[in-house]
């Protein structure tokens, strides 16, 4: 029985993991494509990425972390939230400062970022 739970939560971790990567891979290539850059302190785009992986597990789509929800399935189906939200989309507007435009003072100059990093911040907020 041990076993089992050990092999189901070491499944989890690996599911956990590959939505992870799933969504840095996304993060890079949306950055790259609206020419975007990450924030100058790496550790906001870490959180906002493992929050968007979160959702993405959770509730199948990758609603926008930074926001307060009254009922979180409505909203993913309501889908101007699921990022790249609609005012990205539209207006580059990411409040979640993942996506910032280079003429902004939070701008690094990063649109890549590594996983391990991720998982470091992402660890160190599980504690
Ligand atoms: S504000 Fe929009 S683009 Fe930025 S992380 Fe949230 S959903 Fe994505």
């Amino acid at each position: 029985m041990t076993s089992i739970n050990t092999d189901k939560a070491h499944s989890n971790q690996d599911q956990s993991d590959k939505v992870l990567e799933a969504m840095k891979n996304f993060a890079e290539q949306y950055a790259k494509r609206t020419d975007t850059y990450f924030c100058s302190e790496p550790s906001v785009t870490a959180v906002v990425i493992e929050g968007l992986a979160k959702h993405k597990q959770e509730l199948g789509a990758p609603l926008c972390p930074c926001r307060h929800y009254e009922d979180k399935e409505a909203e993913v189906k309501n889908t101007f939230w699921n990022c790249p939200c609609v005012p990205m989309r539209e207006r580059k507007e990411c409040h979640c400062m993942l996506f910032i435009t280079p003429d902004n003072d939070f701008a690094g100059d990063q649109q890549d970022i590594d996983l391990e990093f991720i998982k470091e911040v992402r660890d160190s907020m599980a504690s």
